[in-house]
């Protein structure tokens, strides 16, 4: 007998159909044995709409109302999916991330998890009930709900398994695993039978939207096996975990990102403390900068980029407003159409000559580098947005990592398809 966490991404219950077959699923790991949990997003793109019906009222709405605002949608799915249990013949109990004892600071919009009560939870198992737990909230001190950032169901279902002791927290989406690219994008992508944490964060953080970084950094701190699978099938996905036998691959896999923005400012004085006084005031506005590039300078004048999420560009164009004069610069330029390919990869830090064989496959594809980051496990190349979608190919390609066999989409309407799609460019 296993005690398992089951979390339910927004496809996985997007009509009363995809609900009730997930109150089977439910039932069946019940009637082979198991103790299970189940914790679920909000149903299909509800998440999107709520947040457009909030923009339609105002373009900037308050962080703490648009939290509460955005809560709703999970406590939408907990009801239904224990409803449908309920009409199964089992018992159950929905629970909002303030009962199952998710506590947050007051980061609304981006909390972060800082203690977890599951008393109610656990109470209600050892009652016999299945608990329906809503994923991607909690609340902070004031008793005031906060939302975890876009994703933030696994981590609420991460946290949930850790909290109750869980033997394998198994998070259920419309893919059947991680592969080594999103498949929509390459589908050559092949899939991993397991995967370290750190590989895992690294290509989360890069922006492989399979499970939020949050929850695979909360995994590794506190030890949780994850085992991401498909809603749609029984067959085995990947896990993610600590193996000292798994072997270290040069390359893992391949992200993409395109939520990030280019910030050109030209005609920048090439004089000390030029930098510090942009990236302070950048750092001051809370403008999250990622990659920064300065060119050689010609007569004294330069120029400086550097990227920061889309979400951030309205505050860096004001502080850049603001300093532009006092730093003597010309002006500045936004590029949105970007995207960032990151090659993550273990063993990359002591493979050289990863970033010579990246550099020479784009340009041989001819697609032109804009910006370059890199770490010991990563390296990521700033492209432009046409282009992404080739670099991710050809990078796949050009590592070794096609599979033989070609990705096929299950269960997932045309018009679920485009959805993600456009999600992911
Ligand atoms: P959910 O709504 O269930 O949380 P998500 O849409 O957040 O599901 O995550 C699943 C999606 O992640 C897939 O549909 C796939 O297109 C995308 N994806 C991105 N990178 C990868 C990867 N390396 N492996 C698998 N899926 C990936
Ligand atoms: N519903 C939230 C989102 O769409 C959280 C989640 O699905 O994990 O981001
Ligand atoms: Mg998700």
């Amino acid at each position: 007998m296993a005690l398992i966490v089951a979390k339910f991404g927004g496809t996985s219950v997007a009509s009363p159909e995809r609900i009730k077959n997930v109150a089977k699923r439910l039932i069946a790991m019940r009637e082979r044995g198991d103790e299970v949990v189940a914790v679920v997003s909000a149903m299909g793109k509800t998440t999107d709409e709520l947040m457009s019906l909030a923009n339609a009222i105002n373009t900037a709405p308050p962080a703490r109302e648009l939290d509460r605002l955005l809560s709703t949608g999970e406590q939408v799915s907990m009801t239904l999916l224990a409803m449908a249990l309920e009409a199964a013949g089992h018992r159950a109990m929905s629970f909002t991330g303030r009962q199952a004892g998710i506590r947050t600071n007051d980061f609304h919009n981006k909390a972060k998890i800082a203690q977890v009560h599951n008393d109610r939870v656990k109470k209600a198992l050892e009652a016999g009930y299945i608990p329906v737990v809503a994923g991607f909230q909690g609340i902070d001190e004031l008793g005031d709900i906060t939302t975890l950032g876009r994703g933030g169901s696994d981590t609420t279902a991460v946290a949930i398994a850790w909290g109750i002791d869980a033997d394998v927290c198994e998070i259920y989406s419309d893919v059947d695993g991680v592969y080594t690219t999103d498949p929509r994008v390459a589908p050559r992508a092949r899939k991993l039978d397991a995967i370290s944490y750190d590989d895992m964060l690294e290509l989360s953080s890069a922006g492989s939207g399979v499970l939020q970084s949050r929850a695979v950094e909360f995994a590794r701190k506190w030890n949780v096996v994850i085992h991401a699978r498909s809603a749609f099938s029984d067959a085995n996905g990947t896990y993610i975990k600590e193996d000292p036998q798994m072997e270290e691959a040069v390359i893992t896999g391949i992200a993409h990102d395109t939520s990030e923005v280019k910030v050109t400012i030209r005609g920048v004085p090439d004089s000390t403390g030029v930098a510090a006084r942009v990236f302070s005031a950048l750092a001051e506005s809370m403008v999250n900068v990622d990659m920064i590039i300065q060119n050689i300078s010609e007569d004294g004048i330069t120029d400086i980029s550097f990227t920061c999420p889309e979400a951030d560009l309205g505050r860096a164009e004001s502080t850049l407003d603001g300093i532009l004069s006092e730093i003597g610069a010309r002006e500045y330029e936004v590029d949105k159409d970007i995207a960032k390919v990151s090659i993550v990869g273990t063993g990359m830090k002591s493979s050289p000559g990863v970033s010579a064989k990246a550099f020479s496959t784009l340009g041989d594809d001819r697609i032109n580098i804009l910006a370059i980051s890199t770490s010991p496990i990563r390296l990521s190349m700033v492209v432009d947005a046409a282009q992404a979608t080739q670099a991710v190919q050809c990078l796949h390609t050009a590592f070794g990592l096609d599979s033989e066999s070609v990705f096929e989409e299950t269960q997932l309407s045309a018009e679920e398809i485009a959805a993600k799609m456009q999600k992911g460019r």
